[in-house]
């Protein structure tokens, strides 16, 4: 695959001629258990340098992950809902945690996705909710913070550095896989105008350039090509004025509790 990167590149030299520098992080969803995918992604990780953030489901997750993560910081567990059952109405979109739903059961499962992770993973992993299909509605975000989590993740640039007091909001951004068509790459130069075009937002003072930059990824459904893909733009990526974001990094109020 040949791809003209040159609208990412370009938009990189402003930020270095401006001698400002873009924050990263890579949240990667649906671990349960170690797999040929999983052992993948952690070579990738490797190979480029950048953690990667595990969006784990507690429900499922397998000791075997647990012991997994714990050899390798590079690997930092997150919490993704309890157990990625989708339980909206057939009306709406797919979603763990709806509006439609009551507030007291999604903070129960909440809560229990949270102590379970803790017993599986400990110190290694990070309280940080990331709900699945990253819809979360504000009955239940309002009650985060008090059920234990320092930050919340979705998708699309934030509106704001709190989605809710003492809970910070840091999404993801780009989502190389076309959900809809057979889960293959989009389109690669889409993606590279994309990102060019975000970057380009945040230089403007046209979106929050504070706010990591989200690369999301899904290991378990990857086909070479995005394989590929993921790894070209981890290393231009690594090239450029960035800094490497991690959950570490969320102030202690907003981190361990
Ligand atoms: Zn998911």
């Amino acid at each position: 695959m040949t791809l003209d990167w040159s609208p990412l590149t370009t938009e990189m030299s402003r930020w270095r001629a401006e001698g400002r520098t873009i924050p990263i992080w890579w949240r990667d969803d649906d671990a349960v258990a170690v797999t040929p995918e999983l052992e993948q992604l952690q070579n990738l990780s490797v190979i480029t340098g950048v953690p990667v953030h595990l969006a784990v489901i507690p429900a499922g997750a397998k000791s075997d992950l647990a012991t997994f993560t714990a050899e390798r910081p590079n690997l930092l567990p997150l919490v993704h809902g309890w157990s990625h059952t989708n339980n909206a109405p057939r009306s709406e979109k797919k979603a763990e945690f709806s509006v439609s739903l009551d507030p007291e059961d999604m903070a129960r499962d909440c809560k229990t996705g949270l102590t379970t992770m803790r017993s599986l993973f400990g110190d290694a992993m990070w309280p940080v909710f990331v709900p699945p299909w990253n819809r979360a509605p504000d009955t239940l975000i309002s009650r985060l913070a008090d059920l234990g989590f320092s930050a919340i993740s979705t998708f699309k640039p934030r509106n704001a550095m709190h989605a809710a007091p003492g809970l910070q909001r840091i999404n993801t951004h780009l989502d190389p896989i076309n959900w809809r068509q057979d889960k293959v790459l989009v389109a690669g130069d889409r993606l590279i105008a994309q990102i060019a075009d975000q970057f380009a937002a945040r230089r403007e003072g046209r979106a929050d350039a504070e706010e990591p930059y989200g690369l999301l990824t899904h290991h378990l459904v990857h086909d070479e090509t995005i394989w590929s893909f993921t790894r070209d733009l981890l290393s231009r990526l690594c090239d450029g004025p960035i800094r490497l974001w991690t959950a570490r990094e969320l102030t202690p109020a907003e981190g361990k509790v």
